[in-house]
């Protein structure tokens, strides 16, 4: 690429990054409110590496325990391990309480209360009236949603039967009712048309309970089969479907799936579909190639959300444990650059992959910006995503400042929840986390938006 252009986005990055940094100088949780006190909680909670571990797998099994001896039992075996860890107040809760007595029934209750406060941080509701609550409140924000059905990888075909019934009965229940909503065109348009207010989020691996890469066939078959009912509920109904990713074992077959189906006479010609691709995977770039040759053979655009991946943690652990090479890039920095540049590939091809430009990184989302107004491309071109209870700062920022911001909403019961939950606690709680990074006093803006190379460079020297 030529050096003046780099520079160019580079100086408009830096431009954008500092504007947006003032805009939310003002805009962080005050230590008046509910989440402040949950981001101290948590910071504690997660300072210390074993505690952490204990707490995960706390967490973890709470939803399971059914009574308060149970809670404390766990509590105290957990806990047990990292005793000397802890402050001398959690210490003595841990340590004093016998299930049964009045101590014992409060640790338990507050045990799970807290829990409850986290995962509500994250987790839209478990019914769908509560989910319709959250959504109406984020459109008064002025922000627009995709809803995820909590869940994934399930075992049973009744299982798999009972997530497609779900999103069915979300489609049809909720398209009707949102679409009633009064326009708001900075959401509700893009530079091509309206576009569907009602959209959702789903993974491949809970339609269909064999979903293994080594049956590619089978396991296509099995989750067309209950994919196609869903994806015609949304275009009657005027409704958006997005596949998620998951970890990187899924990662071909479902991108497969999502081509197969998607070039079928009856899918072919609709444009409110989407995938996702994770720039903490060095493959993702020949991925994004792959889909714009496909997309432009299919003759019709598709959107693209671009992550970094959610699945960090699992992909180095379970590839060092089975002495496999490790898909993802295991420096931050070279996720950060990758991200940047499949930014940049999105957005010069934006007419047939359409951006949406999913993550809660200042730096990320400036260079994304600095980019669309390189290309002179409208803000109602692209989008911005971001997680429902992340950096809802932001979220409000960069709609006041006219952008489409779609916020991830998932929602469900807890128990498959679980992993959704701990891999937004592992993610907030990540010293590699940009979020952690921008909370903390001593991070100076210049560090927080220098260009990932440059940031490797610096933490080598
Ligand atoms: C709307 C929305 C939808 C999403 N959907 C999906 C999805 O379908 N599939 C999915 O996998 N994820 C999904 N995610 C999660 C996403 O992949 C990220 O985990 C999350 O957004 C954090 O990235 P960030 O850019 O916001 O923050 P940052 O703090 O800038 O980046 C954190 C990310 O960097 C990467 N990372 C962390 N440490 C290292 C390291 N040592 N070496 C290399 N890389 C590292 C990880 O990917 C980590 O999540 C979604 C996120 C959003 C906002």
């Amino acid at each position: 690429m030529a050096n003046a252009l780099v520079d160019r986005v580079e100086q408009a990055t830096q431009r954008i990054g500092r504007d947006l940094w003032q805009g939310l100088a003002q805009r962080r949780p005050s230590m008046f409110e509910k989440r402040w006190l949950l981001d101290q909680l948590m910071e504690w909670a997660m300072a210390d590496e074993s505690v952490k571990v204990q707490m995960f797998r706390f967490v973890d099994v709470l939803p399971m325990l059914s009574t308060h001896e149970a809670v404390t039992q766990h509590l105290q075996e957990y806990f047990e391990e990292v005793r000397t860890h802890l402050p001398w107040a959690a210490r003595l809760a841990v340590e004093s309480p016998q299930a049964n007595t009045i101590f014992g029934k409060a640790l338990a209750y507050s045990a799970r209360k807290s829990s409850r406060m986290m995962a509500e941080r994250f987790i839209a509701g478990t019914k769908v009236e509560e989910v319709l609550k959250s959504v109406a409140r984020l459109r008064r924000q002025g922000l627009a949603f995709t809803l995820d059905l909590l869940g994934e990888a399930v075992v049973s075909e009744p299982e798999a039967d009972a997530y497609q019934q779900a999103y069915l009965d979300l489609i049809t229940g909720l398209a009707p009712h949102v679409n009633g909503w009064p326009e708001d065109p900075q959401i509700d348009r893009d530079e091509h048309g309206w576009i569907p207010r009602c959209n959702v989020s789903l993974k491949l691996s809970a339609l269909y309970s064999q979903f293994k890469p080594i049956d590619p066939e089978g396991s296509a078959e099995g989750v067309k089969a209950r994919l196609r009912p869903i994806l015609r509920a949304a275009r009657e109904h005027d409704a958006f479907v997005n596949v998620d990713m998951e970890h990187y074992a899924y990662k071909d077959l479902t991108l497969e799936i999502f081509k197969q189906v998607f070039l079928e006479d009856e899918f072919r010609d609709w444009s409110d579909c989407g995938i996702v691709i994770q720039a903490y995977l060095p493959e993702a770039e020949d991925d994004l190639k792959d889909l714009l040759a496909w997309t432009e053979d299919r003759g019709t655009p598709i959107w693209v959300r671009l992550v970094k991946g959610a699945y960090w943690d699992y992909e180095t652990v379970v590839s060092e444990y089975r002495g496999w090479p490790c898909p993802v890039y295991t420096e931050k920095w070279r996720s950060d650059d990758n991200f940047e540049r499949q930014t940049q590939f999105l957005m010069q091809h934006h007419n047939t992959l359409r951006p949406a430009i999913a993550s809660h990184n200042l730096r990320s989302l400036a260079h994304a910006m600095a980019w669309a107004e390189e290309l002179d491309i409208p803000q109602s071109g692209w989008e911005i995503q971001m997680l429902y209870g992340m950096a809802e700062e932001q979220a409000q920022l960069f709609a006041e400042r006219g952008h489409r911001v779609r916020v991830y909403t998932p929602f469900g019961e807890l128990i498959p929840g679980m992993a959704y939950l701990v891999r937004r606690l592992l993610e907030n709680t990540s010293n590699d986390s940009f979020l952690r990074h921008a909370y903390d006093t001593s991070v100076s803006i210049e560090e927080l938006l220098r260009r990932p190379a440059d940031a490797a460079l610096s933490k080598a020297s």
